[in-house]
């Protein structure tokens, strides 16, 4: 065994980015995967045949035709890597109980489609798109690829983005705000209200007044300067570039490695114990398990100051899922689009599990995911992960609660049903047990106003964190920005 810099526990999108930029940098880098397969809540997996994403599909600026300000691609830029992207528009459509809806990146046929509906209400969307495109702005000349999380930030942001950070003075107020509080200023319409309340929870698990007006700004602005596109070959064609690009630079991947307990002597980090008994020493480990897992269980419990420790655990969790992923037949399906929303009862919250579903269908962008004359469907709502386990009522109601998901596909494909050749369906219990996630959850659910994400660092000397219970949040853009900003600081 080489002599190592950094261990990554988890190839997570954020730990692979983490460990790929210190590969770059130089470092000797190895990551443990628990799993079979890297990349965490992205990877992909098939069965007979059909590709499927285990998580994410929903991208902006992967491709190489605009500038991005995605920070995954500009890790991949600096690894060396690009991936084949196919760009859509509209990039989804919202099933409605009075009627679907399709959103477009384009802003003056998204609002066109909006007024339709509500002509008051498209005005103030407009309002508040120009709020948040203002804003994208500014953050857009501030290269997330060039920050880190200490001290050394503050001659990187007066040396190289001064202007930007002058352009962003009249915005201070906004970007400590939630996207309710903008809201609340711009749109009264219900309806247009219950648009941007979907949006956010689409993208944070929280709705507008939880959700930092920075994460939808970004979202915004990259949806509809650079546009939507689906990476060739799913979530996983992004997790092998990294993996590509990681171990062009010397790094080095173990899967079916889990680890078992971050070993600290004297307040140090030292290495990692694995789960089959081998312990790896190094200087350095980031974790990018959760939070929960980090603290909770990958750590002995006076490893933390009590206190912390306890504040940690306490952080309130984004419920887990329940998933289809299904293989079905495709004939007579030619207009078939690929990304759908759809909400069973707008008298209920739209966070309340089972009442809003998101469906993918990823083969009519990329057919190479299914065999040929068939497609693969993804759909998910969330579901608490309490009141599950593997009893003899499980398989009963696992079968009852996909009924949410088959009753939002048949909106889009209504014989879904008689098409389907493979099943599988995934509750809670699943989630957790292939993610590796405590409780299956989506992640951290700090709301804007009322916490802010932790950065990398631990209390532990030489322990850093990554990974979307970290600054700035969920998402894959947000992981990758996560692992950028911990590379950098230990660059
Ligand atoms: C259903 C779903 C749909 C989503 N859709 C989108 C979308 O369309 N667009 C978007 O941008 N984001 C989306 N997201 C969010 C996004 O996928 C996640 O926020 C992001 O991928 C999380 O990455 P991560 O690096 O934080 O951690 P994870 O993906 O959770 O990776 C952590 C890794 O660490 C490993 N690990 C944990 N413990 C150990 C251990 N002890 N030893 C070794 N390995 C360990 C795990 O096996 C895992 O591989 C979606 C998420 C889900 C669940």
């Amino acid at each position: 065994m080489m002599s190592l810099d950094v261990i990554v526990i988890g190839s997570g999108i954020g730990g692979l980015t983490a460990g790929a930029l210190l590969a770059r940098y130089g470092k000797k880098v190895l990551i443990c995967e628990s799993h079979t397969i890297a990349g965490g809540a992205a990877h992909s997996f098939s069965r007979r045949g059909f590709h499927f994403d285990s998580g994410p599909s929903f991208y902006c600026g992967l491709g190489n035709k605009f500038p991005s300000l995605n920070p995954l691609k500009q890790v991949l830029d600096v690894l060396g890597e690009s991936l084949e992207v196919i760009p859509y528009d509209p990039l989804g459509h919202y099933h409605f109980p009075e009627g679907t809806f399709p959103v477009y990146s384009n802003l003056q046929k998204y609002r066109q489609e909006v007024a339709q509906v509500t002509p008051q209400g498209a005005q103030e969307l407009e309002r508040f798109e120009q709020r948040l495109l203002s804003l994208y702005d500014c953050l857009k000349d501030i290269p997330t690829i060039a920050l880190r999380a200490d001290w050394q930030l503050i001659p990187i942001l007066i040396s190289r983005c001064f202007p930007a950070l002058l352009k962003l003075l009249p915005q201070i107020n906004i970007i400590n705000s939630s996207v309710g509080d903008v809201m609340d200023r711009e749109v009264s319409d219900p309806w247009v209200r219950r648009l941007i309340d979907l949006e956010c929870f689409l993208l944070s698990g929280l709705k507008a007044h939880g959700t930092i007006a920075p994460e939808v700004a970004f979202m915004l602005g990259e949806r509809t300067r650079v546009g939507v596109e689906y990476p060739v070959g799913g979530s996983g064609a992004i997790v092998d570039a990294l993996i590509r690009g990681f171990q062009r630079w010397g790094g080095e991947l173990w899967v079916g490695t889990h680890v078992e307990q971050i070993l600290v002597k004297s307040g140090k980090v030292i290495g990692v114990k694995l789960r089959k008994g081998e312990i790896i020493k190094a200087p350095i480990v980031i974790s990018n398990a959760t939070i929960w897992d980090t603290y909770g269980k990958l750590l002995k419990p006076e490893d933390l100051p009590r206190t912390y420790r306890e504040e940690a655990l306490k952080t309130p969790a984004i419920e887990s899922f329940m998933h289809l992923h299904l293989g079905i037949k495709a004939d007579g399906l030619e207009e078939l689009t690929g990304h759908h929303v759809v909400v069973h009862d707008s008298k209920q919250d739209i966070a309340k599990p089972g009442n809003t579903c998101m469906i993918s269908i990823p083969s009519v962008w990329d057919c190479n995911l299914a065999p040929e004359g068939y497609h693969v469907v993804h759909a998910y709502t969330l579901e608490a992960y309490e009141g599950w386990q593997k009893d003899e009522k499980y398989e009963d109601k696992k079968r009852e609660k996909a009924q949410f998901l088959y009753c939002a596909l048949e909106k889009v494909i209504p014989d879904i049903r008689q098409r389907i050749t493979l099943e599988l369906i995934g509750t809670p219990l699943t989630h957790s047990h292939f993610l590796r996630r405590f409780q299956g959850t989506y992640g951290a659910a700090i709301a804007a106003g009322k916490g802010m994400f932790p950065g990398c660092h631990t209390p532990i000397s030489g322990l850093y964190r990554v990974g979307d219970s970290t600054m700035p949040g969920i998402g894959v853009p947000a992981v990758a920005a996560s692992g950028i900003l911990c590379a950098n600081t230990l660059k």
